[in-house]
């Protein structure tokens, strides 16, 4: 897996401090599975606050964190206090860290032609919305743009903007002064990890037309 797009280092910072909301914690634990030179700067983050807590304390500082991420990735996430309903879809879609595949689901749902979006349900209440949004090959999606902050992991597929492909692994974050105009490669369906906040909003005619309907 090649991987070009990473998160930026506020986020790996935000995610080794454990300072991330619930719903951008399932991001930046998507691409960390499929990402060792992320998981290599949480990791060394984690070391250096593990030692600057040694020194503060007086206490011998610990080696393995960067073992510890990847354990992180494959337990239950700390916030999680109860088991929820398996999804069959999400623990045979691949590139999930374990915590993510077992998340309660919503069914699929239609909102245009070749689109079609799951919401997961974070462990915990979350002000980050997550879901799995599924693309045809091939489609252009309407011209777009974000209230806040959307993290998107790629996890079959690509897609592309602004001369930017984004495939497996990849991680897009995009902010309110971004506007997508988003092309869906050919080589199959896109299923992307999608972690927002604040609403979407669709330009042209047509976007503002099915805008109401849509309501991601
Ligand atoms: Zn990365």
């Amino acid at each position: 897996m090649s991987i070009t797009c990473h998160p930026t280092e506020d986020l790996l910072l935000g995610y080794a401090a454990g300072t991330l909301d619930p719903g951008e914690q399932i991001a930046l634990a998507t691409h960390l599975l499929a990402c060792s030179q992320c998981r290599g700067f949480v990791g060394a983050m984690e070391h250096a606050g593990g030692a600057l807590l040694g020194a503060l304390t007086g206490e011998a500082m610990t080696d393995g964190a960067l073992e510890r991420i990847t354990a992180r990735l494959d337990e239950a996430a700390p916030v999680q206090t109860a088991p929820p309903p398996p999804s069959k879809h999400l623990r045979e879609l691949g590139g999930l860290p374990a915590f993510v595949r077992r998340l309660h689901t919503e069914p699929w749902r239609w909102v245009a032609p070749g689109l079609k979006i799951q919401r997961l349900k974070p462990a915990a209440e979350s002000p980050t919305r997550v879901f799995l949004l599924k693309a045809k090959p091939g489609i252009r999606l309407l011209p777009h743009g974000h209230q806040e902050a959307e993290m998107t992991c790629v996890l079959t597929g690509s897609f592309s903007h602004d001369g930017q492909r984004y495939g497996p692994g990849d991680f897009d974050c995009g902010d309110h002064a971004s506007d997508h105009e988003i092309t869906i490669g050919n080589e199959g369906p896109c299923i992307s990890l999608v972690a927002m906040r604040g609403r979407l909003t669709l330009h042209g005619f047509v976007g503002r037309l099915i805008q109401p309907l849509i309501a991601i």
